[in-house]
């Protein structure tokens, strides 16, 4: 399962545990029971645990995404910290993260914008809208690029560290991660990212995320944006 995202990204599913079953399972645990098959008591039993915060049989459910997004994305993305990791006894727990090193690897792939948004006159950290002279804005960006782009080849060439000479790399790099996280935490991150005051970039990721989620969990997931968005 992959969703191509921008023009140079994705999100793709390496593995997940659970499925449906697993939240009402883990809740009926207090009675000793347990279910083979999803059926209505089942819908509303998710339902009445959603509604109610009785969150933690959502957090069952893991999965591990591996996602290529521009650096300025994952800065926002790794504020998303709790409830994402359960298996180690470090201080550490509630990450899961590991990213590609532009310390071993040359730093070759960058987001180029297809549109530029002008800024916002009553939010001061959102856009609104496109900038009329598109053309101006993608002239800028090219020369700017190519400048840096040369410079990193240049410093690379005469055998600067790798790890040195990314410190010139701007923000639209494309990095590489492993992320996993419960059910929870990926809701989480869908209500406040697929929103329409969150960057524009991120907010494509989100929606990927929500369709993947979808597809792995369909009835958790389904309950899961009826009871949150009624
Ligand atoms: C539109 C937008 C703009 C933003 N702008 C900025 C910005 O300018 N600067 C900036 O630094 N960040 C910014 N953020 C990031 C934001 O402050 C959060 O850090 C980020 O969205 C992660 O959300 P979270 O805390 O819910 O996630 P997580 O850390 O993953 O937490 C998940 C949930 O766990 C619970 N939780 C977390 N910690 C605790 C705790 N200690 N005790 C009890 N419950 C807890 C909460 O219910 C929380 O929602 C922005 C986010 C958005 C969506």
């Amino acid at each position: 399962m992959k969703k191509e995202v921008l023009d140079k990204g994705f999100i793709e599913v390496i593995d997940k545990l659970g499925s449906d079953l697993t939240v009402v399972n883990s809740a009926r645990v207090s009675f000793g029971k347990r279910k083979e098959k999803f059926d209505e008591s089942d819908r509303k039993l998710v339902k009445f645990l959603a509604k109610n915060k009785h969150w933690s049989p959502f957090r069952h459910m893991m999965v591990q995404f591996h996602i290529k997004a521009p650096e300025f994305v994952m800065r926002q993305w790794y504020k998303h910290v709790v409830g994402i990791e359960t298996s180690s006894s470090s201080s550490a727990k509630d990450h899961a993260w590991n990213e590609i090193s532009g310390r071993y690897v040359p730093v070759s792939d960058f987001y180029v914008p297809l549109n530029w948004r002008r800024q916002s006159e009553d939010n001061k950290q959102a856009s609104e809208g496109s900038i009329d002279d598109q053309e101006s804005g993608n002239e800028i960006f090219r020369t700017a690029m190519e400048q840096i782009l040369n410079s990193y080849q240049k410093l690379l060439d005469i055998g600067v560290a790798k790890e040195q000479a990314r410190i010139l790399l701007p923000l639209n790099q494309y990095t590489e991660v492993y992320w996993t996280a419960s059910f929870q935490a990926i809701m989480n991150f869908i209500d406040l990212r697929d929103e329409s005051t969150a960057q524009w970039e991120i907010q494509q990721y989100a929606r990927a995320l929500k369709e993947l989620m979808f597809d792995i969990y369909p009835e958790t997931t389904k309950i899961w944006f009826d009871v949150n968005s009624g």
